[in-house]
């Protein structure tokens, strides 16, 4: 969000110019998609989520609107660990409030001696023992003989955990080998 408040784009329209900060020029993209036709709408939704969306009649209200194909039934899990070995941010960031108190009604001490909580922020993974970030996730196993990975929380992970992959083009974008790619 600092990035895109210090960011954004000189545009000029009917002879005027004004400087459109990264916030606003998502306020615009929308404003200004906001009034083309529902099919120019859909190929755009289509372009930037990698998915079918298609403009369609509500069955019962007859008003118009978009059927987004997720495509998300196709995605299997094949436990590679890719998620949890490249992406960085899966075990050097935080995590809301809703985990920890989990956590703790959980009474999982275990997990939560690798939670560095301060100024509102739940830092994970930090070692107990450095004080320090990780550089792999704690929680993952490899399991013997096989190019599968396991996460020794699994039934409680993180929410940002569970909620990966959380589109088609996210998994693939970050290399997730459980969504075929077309
Ligand atoms: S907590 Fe589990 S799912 Fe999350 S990064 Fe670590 S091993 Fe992967
Ligand atoms: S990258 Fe995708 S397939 Fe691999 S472990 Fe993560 S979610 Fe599963």
């Amino acid at each position: 969000m600092d990035f895109d408040r210090r960011n954004g784009l000189w545009i000029k329209s009917h002879g005027s110019e004004k400087f459109y900060y990264g916030v606003d020029l998502v306020e615009l993209f929308l404003d200004l998609l906001s009034l083309k036709p529902l099919e120019i709408i859909a190929a755009v939704y289509s372009d930037i989520q990698w998915v079918k969306a298609n403009v369609a009649n509500h069955p019962e209200t007859g008003v118009s609107g978009l059927i987004v194909e997720t495509e998300m039934e196709e995605f299997e899990c094949v436990q590679c660990g890719n998620c949890c070995l490249n992406l960085s941010d899966a075990y050097q960031t935080s995590v809301p409030d809703s985990d920890v108190k989990r956590w703790e009604n959980e009474n999982r001490t275990d997990i939560l001696e690798w939670v560095d909580t301060f100024v509102g922020l739940n830092d994970i993974w930090i070692s107990p023992k450095t004080g320090k970030s990780v550089s792999r996730c704690p929680w993952l196993r490899k399991l013997p003989k096989k190019e599968k990975h396991a996460c020794r929380i699994h039934d409680t992970k993180p929410e940002h955990c569970r909620n990966f992959p959380k589109s088609k083009r996210h998994a693939l974008e970050n290399g997730c080998k459980g969504y075929p790619a077309n």
